[in-house]
């Protein structure tokens, strides 16, 4: 199989049936290197929902998405095989079948020799990736981590896992080791300054946007070190300025920009990316598809962060 977009000529980009850029639908035996994945679930949100539409949306709007990256010189498309898996089996009414799902599903993604970025889902989902990302490479991970929100927050209505809590979680399990893991897009208000309690204790490198405006983007990207070891990055929509990314969950005012986000990830520089995520889209509370067209490109630019 030859794991190509399919041509716009032959079949327009507003026909055909929708997959992640228009890319073949592939299993897991099938000769690819990278897995695009859905992961519809949004049972840990604790404002609007609706991620769970956000996998068929992408699909949908990703059919404008195109291959060449003008400031990397090349055709992510011709470089890597990229093959959409379909979605990853969730349960929308328990959290705990759900993250078993999601556990086994991308153990076996990562067993198959595979790397794949997920398209979720609310920010609870990236734990159980985490998981068996940690398994399988057998040692705690830098995590480069896009979002709004600190995501550390305590246990809420007494339930330990929802979307503003993964990054504890993945500290406190020992999954990501947080001296090498870095935030990129926070801001206030906060509940109160002991929010930021967990992220100085355990040294996560916690940047706001103040961080990028007031010293300007480009001495910002050269404070960014190279990550050597095993990597995954999360990418919260809601890192986005609500102008650029009104649909989502947890809305923040003060955000980055599309392009400040595209510089930063092209910037990056990771020797062994072994997975991505991007989470949060809530289509129904979207506008003309900007906010599915910023994950869209998001997905694109992540994609061109694996090597070969
Ligand atoms: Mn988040
Ligand atoms: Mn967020």
């Amino acid at each position: 199989m030859e794991f190509k977009p399919m041509s716009g000529r032959e079949f327009p980009r507003f026909s055909a049936i929708k997959t992640f850029f228009r890319l073949p639908v592939a299993s897991l035996q099938d000769d690819f290197d990278i897995g695009l994945i859905g992961v519809p679930f949004d049972g840990g949100v604790s404002y609007r929902p609706g991620a769970r539409f956000a996998p068929t949306r992408v699909r949908e709007v990703s059919a404008l998405g195109r291959g060449y990256n003008w400031s990397r010189g090349e055709n992510v498309f011709e470089r890597l095989r990229v093959a959409d898996l379909g979605d990853c089996s969730t349960v929308p009414i328990d959290m705990k079948q759900t993250y078993e799902k999601i556990e086994a599903y991308f153990t076996s993604v990562l067993k198959a020799g595979k790397r794949f970025v997920a398209v979720g889902g609310d920010h609870s989902t990236t734990l159980p990736i985490l998981r068996a990302v940690r398994k399988h490479v057998g040692k705690p991970i830098s995590l480069i981590h896009f979002d709004a929100h600190l995501d550390t927050y305590p246990a809420a209505w007494g339930q330990e896992y929802h979307h503003g809590s993964f990054a504890r979680h993945a500290v406190e399990e020992g999954l990501i080791d947080a001296k090498s893991s870095w935030q990129f897009g926070l801001r206030g208000p906060l509940a109160g300054g002991e929010d930021l309690d967990f992220v100085k204790k355990h040294g996560l490198n916690s940047t706001t946007v103040d961080d990028i405006r007031i010293g300007g983007l480009e001495a910002f990207l050269k404070k960014i070190p190279a990550f050597d070891g095993p990597t995954y990055i999360t990418y919260d929509i809601d890192c986005l300025d609500p102008a650029y990314a009104p649909g989502t969950g947890t809305p923040v005012p003060g955000g980055l920009t599309t392009y400040e986000v595209q510089r930063i990830f092209r910037a990056l520089k990771i020797k062994n990316l072994v997975g991505c995520d991007t989470v949060e889209l809530s289509p129904p509370y979207d506008h003309v598809d900007i906010t599915a067209m910023a994950v869209v490109d998001a997905v694109f630019e992540m994609l061109c962060l694996f090597k070969k």
